[in-house]
């Protein structure tokens, strides 16, 4: 693939870059590990105030850089805004909480381990390299970034080949905010060069957000090489509606979960898992809602649903939804490529799926929805449970008692009572199963990547 901005609107090729060659790609290695000897060396309260710095840019900057984000992959100009001001709000977070997250813990009874003191403490580890999806560019580069460098980490950015520009924005953001040149570098390589910058002695760990499919590489790389890894893939989160439901927030807030980002969330709401009781009901307002929508330009304000980011997406897309319906679906809203350039998909819904369509197992990575009727609660946790993912999961009902047992049947990193699924920084984000491992965000995430050391004294 190659590292290129392609407008999705147009289908228009706007800038073409040249990948990195061995010697770019050594001297910023290099550099990060150089970085990371001063970075390491600084208190919590400066990395903090840079960290402050570098979002009150971001914040200053949010209109150009949404329009760049729009430009580069098609999400409509108000999500890229609120994603940029999100990724601030991240920024800010880590500044203020870095420090207690990771401040030493003295054993309360060092007798016990016959020692006059004992206690841990956080160290950082050295650069990290981060690959990382063009969904959200913005946000889930800097959700790495954030407690990486607060920690003391330096990171190495592989972004995916669609959004060059972006990554070259986030390489300039934190050398601009204070922080030591080579902190924060971009690494503008196609996957095929992944494994080597993983094999180098001074990378010490990776973190991955994307498909199954590069998880497993990557995570076979770093095995290789014994490094750590935390892997955030796919998902097809279940979306549960139970009878005592509030049946218009129900069906509202679905339409957003299943159509933000064009449909491109890995959180995203994907298959709806609706009880007999309501099926009827919540099938038929869902699939009204979801074909009214607009679709259009991404930059025009009044769009709801753009197109999808890259021309491989959108025909994948198209091909789930063609292999579904040939065994039997039925299409209730949309179900089609759209006649216009770029590469839009309309928003859509399926019924009646049979057991043996991809999209039962497999991620739709699209506005495109499937219904599942259940006749009862554990029919419904058997169908959330029943794909080979685990991100998250939103239930809704008003029964306290329905909301504890789903709470602890559906096997998943997340559970939503009563609202759609959304990664805040104040809490813990990652998946079992094949959505991957390890917990990005809030304290859980900054420790990831941190040596918890264990010191002795006697
Ligand atoms: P990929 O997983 O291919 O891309 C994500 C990142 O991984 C990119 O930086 C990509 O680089 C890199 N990458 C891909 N393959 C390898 C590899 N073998 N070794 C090292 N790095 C690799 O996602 P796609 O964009 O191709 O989307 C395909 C599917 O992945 C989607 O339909 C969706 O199911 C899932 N996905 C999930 C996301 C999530 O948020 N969890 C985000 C994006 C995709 P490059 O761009 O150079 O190929």
């Amino acid at each position: 693939m190659a590292i290129a901005t392609i407008n999705p609107a147009t289908g228009a090729t706007e800038r073409e870059f040249e990948p990195h060659g061995p010697a770019e790609i050594e001297r910023r290695i290099a550099l990060a590990h150089k970085a990371f000897t001063e970075l390491k060396a600084t208190t919590f309260a400066q990395r903090a105030a840079w960290l402050r710095r570098a979002a009150d840019l971001l914040d200053a900057e949010a209109e150009g850089t949404a329009r760049l984000l729009v430009v580069e992959m098609g999400k409509p100009i108000a999500q890229a805004e609120a994603e940029i001001r999100k990724s601030a709000k991240g920024l800010r977070y880590y500044a203020d909480h870095a420090e207690a997250f990771l401040a030493d813990e003295p054993l309360a009874d060092p007798a016990a381990v016959g020692a006059s003191r004992a206690w841990t403490r956080y160290e950082p580890l050295g650069p990290v390299l981060a690959v990382m999806p063009w969904n959200f560019p913005v946000w889930q580069a800097l959700r790495f970034a954030a407690p990486a460098l607060a920690a003391g980490n330096t990171g190495l950015l592989k972004h995916a080949s669609n959004v060059p520009q972006t990554a070259l924005y986030l390489d300039g953001l934190f050398e601009r905010a204070g922080f030591p040149v080579g902190a924060f570098q971009a690494l503008l390589i196609g996957s095929g060069a992944v494994a080597a910058v993983i094999e180098d002695p001074r990378v010490r760990a990776v973190t991955l957000t994307g498909s199954e499919a590069a998880g497993r590489s990557v995570a076979a790389a770093a095995g290789a090489a014994i490094k750590k890894t935390v892997l955030e893939l796919g998902g097809s989160d279940p979306f549960i509606v139970l009878p005592s439901a509030d049946l218009d927030a129900a069906v509202a807030t679905a339409v957003t979960a299943r159509t933000i980002n064009n449909g491109q969330s890995c959180i995203a709401g994907k298959r709806f898992i609706v009880h007999a009781e309501v099926y009827e009901e919540f099938s038929r307002r869902f699939a009204e809602r979801i074909a009214a929508l607009t679709v259009g330009d991404p930059l025009d304000p009044a769009t709801e649903v753009g197109p999808l980011a890259t021309r491989a997406g959108r025909d994948e897309l198209a091909e789930l939804v063609q292999d579904a319906v040939a065994k039997g679906a039925k299409v209730l809203a949309g179900g089609a490529v759209p006649d216009r350039e770029g590469w839009f998909y309309e928003p859509t819904v399926l019924a009646d799926l049979s057991e043996d369509a991809r999209l039962v197992q497999e991620e739709a990575f699209g506005p495109v929805a499937a219904l599942y009727r259940a006749e009862d609660a554990a029919d419904a946790a058997r169908i959330a449970n029943q794909t080979t993912f685990g991100l998250s999961s939103s239930v809704w009902t008003n029964d306290a008692e329905e909301q504890d047992w789903f709470v602890r049947s559906l096997d998943a990193g997340a559970v939503f009572v009563n609202g759609m699924t959304v990664s805040f920084p104040e809490l813990p984000f990652g998946g079992v199963k094949a959505s991957g491992y390890g917990r990005e965000l809030a304290a859980a995430g900054i420790r990831e990547f941190t040596n918890l050391k264990t010191v002795w004294k006697g």
